[in-house]
């Protein structure tokens, strides 16, 4: 029991279950409960047309809200799950709180994106083509306005590599975002040969583009590499005015950050989205628009 809560592959024993591993292994029974309680919910952070502002998708981040430990940040969580074997749970949880938020807004005639998370271990789930499949027919979504965002370090694993769950998914009329470029074990020639429709700059190069030349030269490749790959590019970790006219003016696709907004709960981004457009899409009334 220890050894399996323990971090990597390598198991170690340690002689007394200090503080740390101790909440982790309670934390890890919690998952399913915590999902069933509604603790475990999510939030969206908007995605702007790099050139015109307009918002363009919404970015779904998990959060724990847990009874004790407060507010439980995805990295604190993620890892656990994926661990344990629950990544699959949290995932079609998100995928299903992502989904119906989608289907309101078709439901007021809005075509609005939403991208979700999915993480290394999903991949290698034998059914997750049919649950996402069976996701999307739930919610009388479209495969379009879904974005599947992977980690990089996905990617790089021979048996993803050599199976057909990317193009698979792919058929769903879905998009696939690599996350996080440029960190981990980036290989550009995976960029080519995988149905990837999208990469998204790391924001450990954004947040440093308006203090460093160097960040911003990396972020420069990046943005011509992916485009002349055929990809759209996204930035996150957008701060500063500074940092979103250099993006622009490289020609990046889209933008993300706490500088056009931070992730918001659903009726926060309701007002933001309103005080943005103009479209109020909590209303029944709001028809035939588009964002
Ligand atoms: P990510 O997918 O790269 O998401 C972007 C992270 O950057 C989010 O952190 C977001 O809050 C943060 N961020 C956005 N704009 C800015 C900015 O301008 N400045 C700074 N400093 N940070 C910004 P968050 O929500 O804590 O999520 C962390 C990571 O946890 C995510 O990174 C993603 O890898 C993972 N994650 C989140 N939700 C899920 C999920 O539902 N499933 C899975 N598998 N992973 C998830
Ligand atoms: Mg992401
Ligand atoms: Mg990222
Ligand atoms: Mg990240």
């Amino acid at each position: 029991l220890l050894a399996a809560a323990d971090s990597g592959g390598v198991a170690s024993y340690h002689p007394v279950l200090d503080q740390q591993s101790l909440r982790r292994l309670q934390l890890g029974t919690e998952i399913e409960q915590a999902m069933a309680d509604g603790q475990i919910s999510v939030v969206f952070q908007p995605i702007i047309d790099a050139q015109t502002s307009d918002i363009v998708s919404v970015e779904t981040l998990v959060r724990w809200a847990h009874p004790r430990y407060g507010s439980i940040p995805p990295d604190d969580f993620i890892h656990l799950a994926e661990q344990i074997g629950r990544i699959g749970a949290v995932t079609d949880h998100v995928l299903d709180l992502a989904l119906a938020r989608c289907r309101r807004w078709l439901d007021q005639d809005i075509a609005l994106s939403v991208a979700v998370n999915l993480s290394v271990h999903c991949l290698t789930e034998p059914d997750l083509l049919s649950r996402v499949r069976s996701a999307l027919q739930r919610h009388g979504v479209p495969g379009e306005l879904l974005t599947l965002e992977l980690t990089e370090g996905s990617v790089v694993d021979d048996s993803v590599r050599d199976s057909t769950v990317l193009a698979d998914l792919h058929d769903l009329g879905l998009r696939l975002s690599m996350d996080d470029f440029g960190t981990g074990y980036s290989s550009l020639s995976q960029l080519r040969q995988l149905p990837i429709d999208e990469v998204k700059i790391d924001k450990s190069f954004v947040l440093g583009m308006s203090t460093s030349q160097g960040e911003s030269f990396i972020a420069r490749s990046i943005i011509e590499l992916a485009h002349n790959l055929g990809l759209r590019v996204v930035a996150e970790g957008v701060e500063d005015e500074m940092t979103r006219n250099l993006l622009a003016e490289m020609g990046c696709d889209k933008l993300q950050g706490f500088l056009v907004s931070r992730p918001l709960p659903d009726d926060r981004l309701e007002n933001w989205l309103l005080a943005r457009t103009g479209v109020r899409t909590a209303s029944p009334g709001a028809a035939h628009r588009r964002l």
